[in-house]
């Protein structure tokens, strides 16, 4: 090649380059799998919001083996969180990811999806019908930038891959000999929460409907408290033993009525409030004490917005 030739090379490539953000790193810190069952794995994440040190992995994706293949529960904040996931599938089976369940719309559990389709592009990413038509309407793209802010940009080169098949309350998927079964309540931690038993292994996947020892910040877009309450009590209605909470450490049935316990106690307690006519603020101020036994909850100094989101809801139930 000509010298202008390979300036010309060179030119594309700097724009191609200026185009493109390069993609961050990977994530190298070795989270330890959780084996729940002999065929469902849980990686768990730190109990914490998506930050710069934590690279965005803040939930618990989880996946199940089933019969030559593996079906993914929720892979995460970012490709790269999604490519951790699949990493440490293949250190357990070498079957490839036949499907994904994305539990929500909320970035931290979904932008994963990018990895597992670069790896397995004939896999199936399910999702319930209201997630997909956010995502159509742009609130794919507005969770990659929420993810690359609080990362500081160790998400980039995160993209939007959206689900592909839609699947809602009382649905039953049978793939390769292993039941999966969804449950949908609306509103809950928002109007497109799926939660997804796994019939033969005794688990439940909660995605946000249940956290372990943390608080949910507020409930956003179409989320409500008592949807969420109710939710909750069809989870418990299943007949699963193993809990798989969003956030937060896997267990039993406690961790689910653990969560419910301070929904019902938190409604009850605004409720009691807003009827003596006390305003959001006074209402914060005494919570923050009644509460205090919920104080190693993680996102507990939030608490008055969780508040104030309660207080909205019962205002605009009693009108
Ligand atoms: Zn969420």
């Amino acid at each position: 090649m000509t010298a202008r030739a390979w300036l010309l090379v060179a030119a594309c490539l700097l724009v191609l380059l200026s185009c493109t953000p390069a993609k961050a790193p990977p994530i190298e810190r070795d989270y330890p799998l959780t084996k729940i069952t002999n065929h469902v794995y849980v990686l768990e994440g730190p109990n914490q919001a998506p930050s710069r040190e934590n690279r965005g992995f803040s939930n618990n994706p989880g996946f199940v083996l089933v019969r030559g293949g593996v079906v993914v529960i929720d892979p995460g904040a970012s490709v790269q969180v999604g490519e951790m996931v699949l990493k440490k599938i293949a250190g357990v089976t070498r079957d490839p990811v036949i499907a994904v369940f994305d539990t929500h719309l909320h970035g931290d559990h979904w932008l994963g999806n990018q990895a597992i389709k670069a790896a397995y592009p004939k896999a199936i990413i399910y999702a319930h019908p209201k997630m997909i038509e956010a995502i159509k309407a742009g609130a794919g793209e507005r969770w990659v930038k929420i993810i690359d802010q609080a990362t500081q940009g160790a998400s980039r080169g995160t993209a939007v891959v959206a689900p592909d098949l839609g699947l809602d309350n009382d649905d039953a998927l049978r793939l390769h000999g292993v039941t999966f079964r969804i449950i949908h309540k609306e509103p809950a931690h928002t109007d497109n929460d799926i939660m997804i038993e796994v019939a033969e292994e005794g688990v439940i996947f909660l995605g946000d409907i249940v956290l372990n020892k943390r608080i949910t910040v507020d409930f956003p877009e179409q989320g409500n408290i008592s949807g969420q309450i109710a939710a909750i009590d069809a989870a418990l209605k299943s007949k699963a033993i193993h809990f798989i909470p969003g956030h937060g450490p896997c267990g039993g049935r406690e961790i689910a009525l653990s969560q419910r316990a301070f929904l019902v106690a938190l409604h009850t307690a605004v409720k009691k409030y807003y009827d003596q006519g006390l305003s959001n603020s006074e209402i914060s101020d005494r919570l923050k004490n009644e509460f205090a036994g919920y104080k190693d909850w993680v996102g507990f100094d939030r608490l008055a917005r969780l508040v104030s989101a309660v207080y909205r809801q019962i205002e605009t139930e009693s009108f």
